[in-house]
């Protein structure tokens, strides 16, 4: 089986957009599973000589800040379970969020290797800047990167792929 990598994250980070440009293939293969979860869209990633899956743990909004959290440890919970690695993105241009500072906590607890991603950093100067404060997550060195153009994901996957 191929490893699975999950791609973690509250609701509009840039999740879809990232994992998109991780599998760089447009035509990649969508695996449903009935009955695990809804909406888990699976593709095939590679990278220099590897390949793997990628997986969106949903793109589910919730109003209310008392339901998000958990429902959002939820879908990662039942994502990172199948995983290998993941990728846990946050939002370079919002900064720093209690939100991403709860999941983080939780991250930190599970056994499975996290990468921060900073995402919507498409100046590499200004990414470094931006990324530099999610240090503080305690996850180790944070990736600028932008799902939209591309940057900084060359190196997100040099990484990743050292866990898989
Ligand atoms: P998700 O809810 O985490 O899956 O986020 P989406 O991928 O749906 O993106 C949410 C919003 O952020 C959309 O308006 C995207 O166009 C925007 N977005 C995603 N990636 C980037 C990025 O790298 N840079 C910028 N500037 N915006 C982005
Ligand atoms: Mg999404």
């Amino acid at each position: 089986a191929l490893p699975i990598v999950a791609i973690i994250g509250r609701p509009n980070v840039g999740k879809s957009t990232l994992m998109n440009r991780l599998a760089q293939v447009q035509d990649a293969i969508v695996y449903d599973e009935p009955g695990v979860t809804r909406d888990r869209l699976y593709k095939r990633a590679f990278w220099r000589d590897r390949e793997f899956l990628v997986v969106d743990t949903g793109g589910l909004v919730f109003g209310d800040d008392t339901e998000f959290l958990p429902l959002i440890r939820q879908q990662a919970m039942t994502a990172l379970a199948e995983s290998t690695a993941a990728i846990f993105v946050v939002d370079g241009q919002q900064g720093l969020n209690g939100a991403d500072e709860e999941i983080a906590q939780w991250l930190r607890e599970q056994s499975v290797p996290v990468l921060l991603a900073v995402n919507k950093c498409e100046s590499v100067d200004q990414g470094m800047a931006q990324a530099a404060e999610f240090w503080s997550l305690g996850l180790g060195e944070p990736y600028a990167v932008s799902g939209i153009h591309g940057n900084g994901t060359g190196d997100l996957l040099d990484t990743l792929i050292e866990h898989l």
